[in-house]
């Protein structure tokens, strides 16, 4: 069997769908488990979507998401230009469109704009209907010459079935007589995707297509081009969509589909590729979590689902957490650096803050979240019946006792983890009390809040010595109050 290549080819429009992501990352999975080639291709022959730097963003996620290519626009490659518009501007679509003629499989139609807005079938659809077909070749020429405007139509024969076998619907019989002899070659000379992506595929020597439903039911128009030309058609591999709810697609309008916005977020990108990997494809056995060498071990066919899935962004979240929790330490400060120094507690050490959160953050931008209370402390409004609690039988007026015995024998020399460690056990013995009720107590009093990212020494140790005590004095002068 010949070498298996597939290929990703994306329309340059700016941004990376994450359900495009998925097909890139699906068609590249397929490749490198069955040791073929995964191909870049830019389809940008629709000017009217083309967004300048467009190129930059699929580079920029395909390199971020560890997708590699083998040929493409900047890898080179046997069958350059990967590019459709410099394909264009080379003459290989017009070549192939005329061969296609000659064949019968298209034709040349000169119909002006007002004949074909006269033209709609039974239910009102506008279908087109063959006219120019029936001109002569004498009658195309003398067209032709007199530089009449024109586009090349496909030839749809009438009254047959047009069957392939898709390798995850199965089956899929369209009757010809519901496809319309659609545009190949624009006025303009532009090929349309339709026609573009059929010769592409064919001299890039695809042997695999995997893409998106939506062209499901357009392929038997792929087929019968590739039919008239005498071609072997390559495989499909059609994949579900994926949906936010029942109701609804992932959108970049509501800002649930693009993958920088998730890189935004705090998402790490391997993170993101694993979970988009689960969603309509089902792994043998069920593991969840992959490395990207995984990914394509465990790739296969068989477990591409026909029915859409729904992207859930906690489960995202929680694959994402797993992966924050194997980083290195160095590795997490630095992913984490960002959001420290947006948060309110950038004046705090920075490293110290990264130890506190790397076990406790889901995703990146939850870091401001979870800290912003450490500056927001004489904002906040201290409330003193966080001090009473039940298990450790503490309130007021023993955390009062306990702070300002802390104040009494705090030095700034006990100001090392191991030293407040020491520090706290010797103070709840001098006052006849159990350690967890002196750092609930101090704890509480260094951050006004019931739940912190870390316990009291952590707290304590972030803070400072003097920090430390003037939040301590605060806490008692509080107290006095209520
Ligand atoms: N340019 C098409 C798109 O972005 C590619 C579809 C295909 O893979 O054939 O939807």
């Amino acid at each position: 069997m010949d070498k298996i290549r597939t290929r990703f080819a994306p329309s340059p429009t700016g941004f990376m769908h994450i359900g495009n992501l998925r097909t890139a990352l699906y068609s590249y999975l397929f490749a490198k488990k069955n040791g073929g080639s995964f191909i870049l291709r830019i389809e940008d022959t629709d000017k009217e979507r083309y967004v300048e730097g467009a190129e930059d963003v699929i580079y920029r996620t395909l390199k971020t998401s560890g997708i590699k290519t083998d040929e493409g626009p900047r890898e080179g490659g046997a069958f350059a230009p990967y590019v459709q518009s410099e394909r264009q501007s080379i003459g290989i679509y017009k070549k192939y469109a005329e061969e296609l003629i000659r064949r019968g499989g298209a034709y040349y139609c000169f119909c002006t704009k007002e004949r074909l807005e006269g033209l709609t079938d039974k239910n009102g659809v506008r279908t087109y209907d063959k006219h120019c077909l029936k001109l002569t070749k004498e009658e195309v020429e003398a067209n032709l010459k007199k530089g009449m405007p024109y586009v090349i139509r496909q030839n749809i024969p009438k009254d047959t079935a047009t069957v392939y076998n898709d390798l995850v619907f199965g089956e899929i019989s369209v009757d010809s007589n519901d496809l319309e002899d659609n545009i190949l070659i624009k006025s303009d000379g532009m090929p349309t995707y339709n026609f573009a992506n059929v010769v592409d595929d064919r001299l890039m020597g695809i042997t695999h297509v995997l893409r998106g439903v939506e062209y499901l039911s357009s392929t038997p128009k792929y087929n019968l081009m590739y039919d008239a030309f005498g071609w072997e058609r390559p495989t499909y591999i059609h994949l579900q969509l994926i949906m936010k709810d029942a109701a609804r697609k992932l959108s970049k309008r509501y800002g649930d589909a693009n993958f920088e916005d998730f890189i935004k977020k705090g998402y790490l990108p391997h993170a993101i590729i694993n979970y988009i990997a689960l969603l309509g494809w089902s792994p043998k056995d069920n593991v969840e979590k992959m490395t990207m060498e995984e990914l394509i071990s465990n790739f296969s066919v068989e477990g591409l689902s026909r029915s859409c899935s729904i992207f859930d962004e906690n489960k995202m979240r929680w694959l994402n957490s797993l992966y924050i929790k194997e980083m290195p330490p160095e590795e997490f400060a630095a992913a984490a650096e960002s959001f420290i120094k947006e948060s309110k507690a950038n004046g705090f050490c920075h490293k110290k803050i990264a130890k506190l959160l790397h076990t406790r953050t889901e995703i990146l931008s939850d870091i401001p979240g979870l800290i912003d209370f450490i500056a927001e402390f004489y904002d906040a409004g201290f409330d003193t019946s966080l001090f009473v609690n039940q298990k450790w039988k503490t309130d007021g007026a023993l955390a009062k006792r306990i702070l300002e015995s802390y104040l009494d024998e705090i030095a700034p020399a006990e100001f090392t983890e191991e030293g407040l460690n020491g520090f706290f056990a010797a103070l709840a013995e001098k006052n006849g009390l159990k350690k967890g009720q002196v750092l609930w107590c101090v704890r509480i009093a260094v951050t006004g809040r019931a739940a912190t990212p870390g316990g009291a020494t952590e707290m304590l140790d972030l803070l400072g010595f003097a920090e430390s005590g003037k939040r301590i004095r605060y806490a008692i002068e509080k107290l006095g109050a209520s």
